[in-house]
C-alpha cells in the first residue's frame, strides 16, 4: 500500500496516491464526500461512522466499483478507548495513517437559557474533544512514521472541519459555535506545536452544504431562499465542494500551508447584510 506507482510518480487526477485517509463520521454529508473525492484521488479511505454501518458499507462498495480502497470502522470518536481501537484496527488494515479529517459532528439546538447542561456537554464532547481525541493519535502515529518521501513532503496532514460558526456567532446554537471556536483555537496550537515535525493541521470551514445536518434549512423552495439571502455566491454548498478543497488541501500542493482556516461558503463571511448599505 505504500507504493506510489512503477515509476514513484503520482500521476495527474491521483495527488493522494498510496495515501491512507481516515475520515470520521463519513456515512453521511460532508465525510461522505470528502471520502469519495479522497478516494478518486487516490487514496485508501478508511469510512469512521457510529450509526448507520449499512450507509458506512453502502460507501465502501461504490468506492471499490469505482476502482478505489476503502473499509469501514466504527468508533465514537467521542470515546477514548474506540478511537484508539480504531487506530489499532487501521493499522493493522492499512499500515498506518497519512491524512486524518476530523469531521464527525452534530448539533442538539436550544435557547441559550434553555440549554441543559447534558446538552451543552454532548456537542461539546463530539465536536471538540472528539477531534481532540481523533488528532492526538494521528499525530503520535504522524510522528513515529516521519517523513516518507515517496508519499509526501510531510509527515501528516490532520483537516479540521469546522465552520463559519467559528468565527460568526449562532443565536439558539451556543455549543455548537463553542465547539467550533474552540477547534479553531486548538487547530492553531496544534499546527504551531507540530509544525517542526512536518505535520501539517488546518481547517475547512464550510458555509451552508446540503447534508442532513441542516436539512429543515433547506427543505423547502421558500426555506431555500430564506437561506441564500447569507449566501453573495447564490446557492447553497454541496459535499463535494468541501470534498475537493479537502484533496487539495491534504495533497502536496498545499505544502506550505499550516494553521490556516479555508471558509468554504460561497461568500457567507462576507457581511451579506451590507451588500445593500450599513
Ligand atoms: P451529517 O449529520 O450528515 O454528518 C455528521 C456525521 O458525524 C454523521 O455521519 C454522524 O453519524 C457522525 N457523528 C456524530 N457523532 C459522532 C460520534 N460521536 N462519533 C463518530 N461519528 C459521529 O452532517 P454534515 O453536515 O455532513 O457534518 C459534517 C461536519 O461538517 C460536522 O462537523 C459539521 O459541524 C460540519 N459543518 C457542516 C455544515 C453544513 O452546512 N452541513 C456547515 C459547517 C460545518
Amino acid at each position: 500500500m505504500k507504493s506510489v506507482n512503477s515509476q514513484g510518480m503520482k500521476s495527474a487526477g491521483q495527488v493522494l496516491a498510496g495515501q491512507r485517509a481516515l475520515i470520521t463520521g463519513a456515512n453521511s454529508g460532508i465525510g461522505e464526500g470528502i471520502a469519495k473525492s479522497m478516494a478518486a484521488a487516490g487514496a485508501t479511505v478508511v469510512i469512521n461512522y457510529v450509526r448507520g454501518p449499512e450507509d458506512a458499507a453502502r460507501i465502501v462498495d461504490e468506492i471499490k466499483s469505482r476502482g478505489g480502497q476503502a473499509l469501514a470502522l466504527e468508533a465514537d470518536v467521542s470515546r477514548e478507548d474506540q478511537v484508539q481501537a480504531m487506530y489499532r484496527q487501521m493499522t493493522d488494515a492499512c499500515g498506518g495513517i497519512d491524512i486524518l479529517v476530523n469531521n464527525a459532528g452534530m448539533q442538539k439546538d436550544a435557547a441559550f437559557t434553555d440549554m441543559s447542561l447534558a446538552d451543552w456537554e454532548l456537542v461539546i464532547r463530539v465536536n471538540l474533544t472528539g477531534q481532540f481525541l481523533c488528532a492526538r493519535e494521528a499525530a503520535r502515529a504522524f510522528t513515529r512514521q516521519g517523513v516518507i518521501p515517496e508519499i509526501s513532503s510531510s509527515a501528516g496532514k490532520i483537516i479540521c472541519i469546522s465552520s463559519v460558526h467559528e468565527a460568526i456567532p449562532w443565536a439558539g446554537h451556543i455549543n455548537y459555535a463553542a465547539s467550533k471556536g474552540g477547534v479553531m483555537m486548538m487547530m492553531k496550537t496544534m499546527a504551531q506545536e507540530l509544525a517542526a515535525r512536518k505535520i501539517r493541521v488546518n481547517s475547512i470551514a464550510p458555509g451552508a452544504i446540503k447534508t442532513p445536518i441542516n436539512h429543515d434549512a433547506w427543505a423547502t423552495p421558500e426555506k431555500e431562499a430564506e437561506l441564500l439571502k447569507l449566501i453573495p455566491y447564490g446557492r447553497v454548498g454541496e459535499p463535494d465542494d468541501i470534498g475537493r478543497t479537502a484533496v487539495w488541501l491534504a495533497s502536496d500542493q498545499a505544502d506550505y500551508v499550516t494553521g490556516a482556516t479555508l471558509y468554504v461558503d460561497g461568500g457567507m463571511m462576507l457581511y451579506p447584510g451590507f451588500r445593500t448599505g450599513g
